[in-house]
């Protein structure tokens, strides 16, 4: 009796064991999409460099206050473009939006099938006062030293304006002709929003019924680190990003002279309800973009962490603690909650009568503000606290498929320009202008094909802004494949 029962143990952990390592093999040989031949172009390298160091040197830059926008600026930004790219200008229609946004329609030969569209932008945040003493090289010299370009927007986001630019020219040099639709979208406010920009254009769009197979903005670049314990580089081809909401939470009283005070004040009643924000997260889960990012990774984990994410029946609780453990992992597998604002009180001596707490929220795809609002009430269970929701600014877009053509020839683009990299999709964090264009496709993926180190990373609105002298040619390269293939081109006949 006791023979069989320990028999029979031992089979069921042969088994499961045989299931957990066969489903941990299987994962582990995911296979990877071929690289794309490049089309055969003739870049003139030392030209390009120089054009993307003159990009620098205009100071297209977004304030917060846009009635600030320097329009000399953004008008000597666009002669240059004109100047430098003289085909791209012949051939192509350029309509001005919103005064400093440029579309460009690259017509083709078949304007029955869906458009793609490739965006970017092409303002920059400011250099934050204090900091210039911090940079190398003044930040709209447009240096080239020590083997990099040295600037504002040279990663954020100037890479990408001109790639997609010199791409066009080298590919209109050519001879070739997209036989679908191509639009070059680039916005001039993306840094405070987009309104003006990228949502412009989007009606625009969509107005004119413009349909649109998938679009191509700024996001993840080709780096390491990012994953602790997998050492290949990724390409992080980001499919959606949160949403953003923001909620208040306030409480009144009487206030009155604080050598009498009461036994709760609107401020402590408002504190309470923060420090439960921050005790009561909403629930951690592993779906979505979050399941897709971890089974494309898992070829590159080490033996024991792909056993886990082969086997979520069995380890997701654990898989999800891990993750959780870093502030980015946290991020990415639950809506976060964070206490940005605290308003209450004048005066040392004087109880106040109103306190105020905004939180942030930001939503993962899948949740929406009412669920969010349904959770806050629930954790601040005393009613003289008011929970309010201020305003949406995006909800979390929708999720882009890593199986459609887009997803594939960009892909395929990466492959060939970044052999080394593995190409993984991911979920951004933060709101950015492409959030828009998901009311013309789902498909919107958000890369920068650029190779980035995680120091260089650090320089996003930072002091120091700088692009490997080698990465400005992989942009082109990579851009000028996706079009090739992507717009399904007649390939150099005219
Ligand atoms: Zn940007």
């Amino acid at each position: 009796m006791v023979r069989w029962s320990v028999l029979g143990g031992i089979a069921v952990v042969l088994v499961v064991s045989a299931v957990v390592v066969y489903r941990t093999v299987k994962l582990g040989a995911a296979h990877e999409v071929e690289p794309l031949p490049q089309p055969p172009l003739l870049l003139d390298s030392a030209a390009i460099v120089q054009r993307f160091a003159a990009s620098l040197r205009y100071r297209t830059i977004s304030h917060q206050d846009t009635a600030q926008v320097e329009a000399a600026e953004f008008e000597r930004f666009h002669a240059f473009l004109h100047q430098s790219f003289p085909e791209v200008h012949r051939q192509l229609q350029r309509e001005r939006v919103s005064n400093y946004s440029v579309l460009y329609r690259w017509r083709g030969t078949d304007t029955t099938l869906p458009a793609i569209v490739l965006m970017g932008h092409m303002d920059v945040v400011p250099v934050e006062p204090g900091t210039e003493d911090s940079w190398k090289y003044p930040p709209f010299d447009g240096v080239i030293a020590e083997g990099y370009v040295w600037g504002r927007g040279a990663i954020d986001d100037k890479i990408t304006v001109m790639g997609i630019l010199e791409a066009a020219e080298a590919l209109l040099r050519s001879g070739f002709r997209p036989v679908r639709d191509v639009y070059f979208c680039f916005g001039h406010d993306e840094e405070v929003g987009g309104r003006h920009g990228a949502q412009r254009i989007v009606t625009l769009l969509r107005q004119r019924g413009v349909r649109v197979a998938w679009v191509l903005d700024e996001g993840g670049a080709v780096t390491t680190g990012v994953f602790p314990g997998i050492e290949r580089p990724l390409a992080l081809v980001g499919i959606a990003e949160k949403g953003y909401m923001m909620v208040e939470l306030s409480a009144e009283g009487r206030g009155g002279h604080s050598s009498t005070p009461p036994r709760e004040s609107p401020l402590g009643l408002v504190a309470a309800a923060v420090a439960a924000v921050e005790r009561s997260p909403l629930p951690a889960r592993l779906e979505g973009v979050v399941a897709t990012l971890l089974e494309a990774l898992a070829p590159e984990m080490p033996f024991p962490q792909r056993l886990m994410v082969a086997n979520q029946w069995l380890f997701k609780g654990i898989v999800l603690r891990q993750l959780q453990q870093t502030p980015r992992g946290n991020a990415m597998v639950r809506t976060t909650l964070a206490p940005t604002i605290f308003h209450a009180g004048v005066k040392e001596n004087v109880i106040p009568s109103v306190a105020r707490a905004a939180i942030n929220v930001r939503l993962l795809p899948g949740d929406t503000p009412e669920e969010v609002m349904r959770h806050l009430r629930r954790i601040i269970p005393d009613r003289r606290v008011k929970v309010q929701q201020q305003s949406v600014l995006s909800l979390p877009s929708p999720v882009a498929d890593v199986g459609a053509v887009g997803f594939q020839l960009i892909q395929g683009a990466a492959r060939t320009v970044f052999p080394e990299a593995r190409v993984v999709p991911y979920l951004v964090l933060g709101a950015t202008d492409a959030r828009y264009y998901t009311a013309l496709t789902p498909n919107v993926y958000r890369f920068l094909p650029v190779r980035l180190t995680p120091e260089e990373y650090q320089t996003f609105h930072a002091p120091n802004e700088r692009l490997r002298l080698s990465e400005v040619l992989q942009a082109v390269r990579f851009y000028a494949t996706l079009l090739f293939h992507g717009a399904g081109g007649s390939s150099g006949t005219p």
